[in-house]
């Protein structure tokens, strides 16, 4: 059991905000998720940025065209739980949007500047 020395000294409000925060980071760019966030089939999100530059990294062989991969399908892992993600010819364009995430952060980052 190894808790920070500093934890109890965090507000319940202050924990809970923590922890809100650690659902709302990218684990490819470590950033709070930037729109538009797209939801993978093993409900981990990512930055459609991120997904994108996972996704070529992973289908090299891809062609590409002013750097968008031209879209053919192709497969790349979850950087969180490494479920395979298989995309369709529309790549991660075809990733459903998560609206919800990008709402909590809307209105976290409009309460964190307040
Ligand atoms: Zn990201
Ligand atoms: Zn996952």
């Amino acid at each position: 059991m190894s808790t920070s020395l500093n934890y109890k000294s965090f507000s319940k409000e202050q924990q809970t905000m923590d922890n809100l925060e650690k659902q709302l980071i990218c684990p490819i760019c470590l950033e709070m998720f930037t729109k538009p966030v797209v939801i993978l089939p093993c409900q981990h999100n990512l930055c459609r940025k991120c997904a994108s530059d996972i996704f070529q990294a992973s289908n090299p062989y891809l062609p590409t065209r002013g750097g968008t991969t031209v879209a053919s399908g192709g497969r790349f892992r979850c950087p969180s739980c490494r479920h395979e993600v298989v995309l369709d010819r529309h790549g991660v364009y075809g990733l459903q949007r998560n609206l919800l995430v990008e709402n909590i952060i809307d209105i976290y980052k409009q309460e964190s500047t307040r």
